[in-house]
């Protein structure tokens, strides 16, 4: 039979950073030692408190159905962390608690974009927001930060330019997949003036918020007047905790936003997991030092994967936050035919700056131990590709 499919599947492509890290997988499988750079997902175990509380909520029971919005606990415990980052405005009625972070993106794209309305990117973006909005119906426009080794700042001016009475969203993803960049406060009051002037709804992707280093801390966007009623914070327990698997993420938003997206959600996921909902408050409430122990070995990769690249002259824009960097490995030439090359030639999985909407890059994810890191870099200079 020949199918024929909803056009919304034809206007996307597949996850490309899924995509690769399962040709690494597969290669791996045939018995092929492969670095896999690729994949945004910490090489950690979740911590064994988090774990706990997973096997205790199992064994007291907690394996039915939760309220579609999350547990009343989580929910709570969400609205806490939230205050203490200073957004005071959400309540635990303005919390949805979703399998991932992907799926509250995914409401909320459902539920605020109808067909041809406007959503505005801050390039290189994550993959995915460019599907959902696709999937969405919606129309995008992109705003490149890489001629300002990605940060905002220095694009603030074109921003300006490309958003309008007509823009519906911008999504703002502060510290930044792919690139790890962490926008300073006078960038984000820039997005707010904007926000305010042209009554643009912003999406605030925190999902890195826990992850920065060099004393950097990542400032919530919805703490700046003006910006209370019109951001919708998203974060999840993914990247923290080290909990990818899990598939638990929220986000917080006006109640009518949370009301509508609601119908979404109702029907189509349920709930989140009840016992991992259970973990979730754990994670929240007693697992601060196990974090801060993560960030700090995802520091030392950083400097130790910052220093090759700089002992071969090759150009990565310093991140702040997050587990990724850019290195500008094909300036002049082809990101996809050099990643095609890491990974047949020297088998190092990474992901294209095409991707993300910025060729000439890679993106790699230094969420792998440093022997892994020297190991990826040794064979990427053995295959002459630095
Ligand atoms: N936002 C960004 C920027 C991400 O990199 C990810 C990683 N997949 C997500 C959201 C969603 O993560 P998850 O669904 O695992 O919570
Ligand atoms: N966000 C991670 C990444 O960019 C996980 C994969 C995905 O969901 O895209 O690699």
């Amino acid at each position: 039979m020949t199918q024929d499919f909803a056009e919304r599947v034809g206007r996307v492509e597949p996850s490309a950073t899924l995509a690769i890290s399962n040709t690494a997988a597969e290669l791996e499988a045939d018995g092929k030692d492969v670095v896999d750079l690729s994949v945004g997902e910490p090489n950690f175990d979740t911590p064994e408190n988090i774990k706990d509380a997973a096997k205790a909520a199992l064994d007291a029971g907690h394996t039915g159905y939760t309220p579609p919005s999350g547990i009343p606990e989580l929910k709570s415990a969400i609205a806490e962390k939230l205050h203490d980052d200073g957004l005071t405005q959400y309540g635990e009625d303005n919390v949805m608690v979703t399998p991932g972070g992907k799926q509250a993106l995914f409401e909320v794209f459902q539920t605020l974009i109808d067909d041809d309305d406007e959503v505005v990117l801050l390039d290189p973006a994550w993959v995915s927001y460019e599907a959902m909005v696709k999937i969405a119906g919606g129309s995008l426009a992109r705003v490149d930060t890489a001629p300002h080794e990605f940060q905002l700042a220095g694009a603030l001016d074109d921003l300006a330019e490309t958003v309008s009475d007509d823009t519906e969203m911008l999504v703002v993803n502060s510290p930044g997949n792919p690139h790890g960049a962490v926008y300073g406060d006078a960038a984000l009051k820039g997005v707010r003036d904007l926000a305010v002037e042209h009554d643009i709804t912003v999406i605030s992707d925190e999902i890195y918020k826990e992850v920065t280093y060099d004393g950097v801390e990542a400032t919530s966007l919805g703490t700046f007047d003006g910006m209370e009623d019109r951001t919708i914070t998203l974060n999840g327990f993914s990247k923290a905790y080290s909990m990818t698997g899990w598939r638990l993420g929220y986000f917080a938003a006006p109640e009518d936003i949370v009301e509508q997206a609601g119908k979404i959600h109702g029907h189509s996921v349920s709930c989140a997991v009840n016992f991992v909902q259970h973990a979730g408050v754990e994670a929240l409430e007693h697992t601060d030092d196990e974090v801060t122990q993560m960030v700090e070995a995802f520091d030392e990769r950083r400097e130790f994967l910052l220093g090759l690249f700089e002992d071969r002259g090759v150009h990565v824009p310093e991140p702040q936050g997050a587990f990724y960097m850019m290195p500008e490995i094909a300036p002049d030439g082809d990101d996809t035919e050099w990643c095609n090359a890491a990974i047949e030639d020297a088998q190092v999985a990474t992901v294209p700056g095409t991707a993300f909407g910025t060729p000439g890059y890679a993106r790699i994810s230094y969420a792998n131990n440093k022997e892994r890191l020297q190991e990826a870099i040794d064979r990427l200079d053995d295959a002459g590709l630095l």
